[in-house]
């Protein structure tokens, strides 16, 4: 089935590693700035077409992310991995429920199992509690799937040894957390407009591409544009990291928009 290409607007929601900038108790001159873009929520993004809007990963800052950017429904959850920053907001996802019924979510079998776990009420069939919220789990493998007239495409990358998702939808592809990636994979990033990855820190990693491993990433995919998300305070500055970045690389802040 051939599908019409849609405008994608995305809104940075979270561009922060997981305990966020500035970090709790951390004296770092970094978690001490005063500029906005140096504060960082847990990383998310909101992607709309049409009517329609979805959201990557669902971590602890997702209340706080939907007051501020006003968000009046979302249709769905792709989720990347199971790990607390980007899934410890699904009960937060009620207000949503509330409005229209068992929520989409899509995910790979292993965050299903964790998440199950920790959110047993949620998933539980029986004696259910009124007020959780419901979901409709989807099982996602390595199959492309259509969600409300756009083609998504999972992409397996490792997050250390941890196999989790990253996904392109039409020509912006998603990946967070990543530290490596199959040759096969990288097939499904070619001719992307937009390539949204994480670049921690300034040092290595095990399990996330540092600045360095980030910037020969978008050399090699070679999209027209990136930005850089999952930000650790010790990647440095906004504003100083960012004047020594290529021309078509941008470090993400949150509340930043762009069009795809
Ligand atoms: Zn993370
Ligand atoms: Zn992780």
């Amino acid at each position: 089935m051939k599908i019409d290409k849609k405008l994608l607007n995305i809104t940075f929601l979270g561009t922060g590693t997981s305990q966020g900038v500035p970090m709790i108790a951390s004296n770092h001159p970094v978690c001490l700035s005063t500029d906005s873009k140096d504060k960082r929520l847990r990383s998310s993004i909101l992607i709309s077409w049409g009517t329609k809007t979805y959201v990557i990963d669902c971590g602890p800052d997702f209340r706080q992310q939907m007051l501020r950017e006003q968000v009046a429904l979302i249709n769905g959850v792709l989720f990347t991995h199971e790990h607390a920053d980007h899934t410890a907001g699904l009960d937060d996802l009620r207000p949503f429920c509330y409005k229209i019924g068992e929520m989409p979510i899509y995910l790979n079998q292993k965050t299903f199992d964790s998440l199950e776990q920790r959110f047993q009420y949620i998933f539980s069939k029986e004696n259910r509690y009124p007020g959780a919220p419901s979901v409709l789990p989807n099982i996602v493998d390595k199959t492309p799937f259509i969600i409300d007239d756009v083609t998504v495409t999972p992409i397996q990358v490792l997050h250390g040894k941890l196999p989790i998702l990253a996904y392109r939808i039409q020509n912006i592809a998603y990946l967070t957390d990543v530290k490596s990636i199959s040759d096969a994979e990288k097939k499904h990033l070619k001719n992307l407009d937009v390539l949204i990855v994480s670049a921690l820190r300034i040092e290595e990693h095990p399990t996330h591409f540092n600045l360095q491993e980030a910037l020969d990433f978008v050399e090699e995919i070679q999209p027209k544009r990136a930005y850089f998300t999952h930000i650790s305070h010790r990647l440095g500055f906004h504003k100083e990291v960012s004047k020594k970045l290529p021309k078509n690389v941008f470090l993400a802040f949150d509340g930043l928009k762009i069009e795809a």
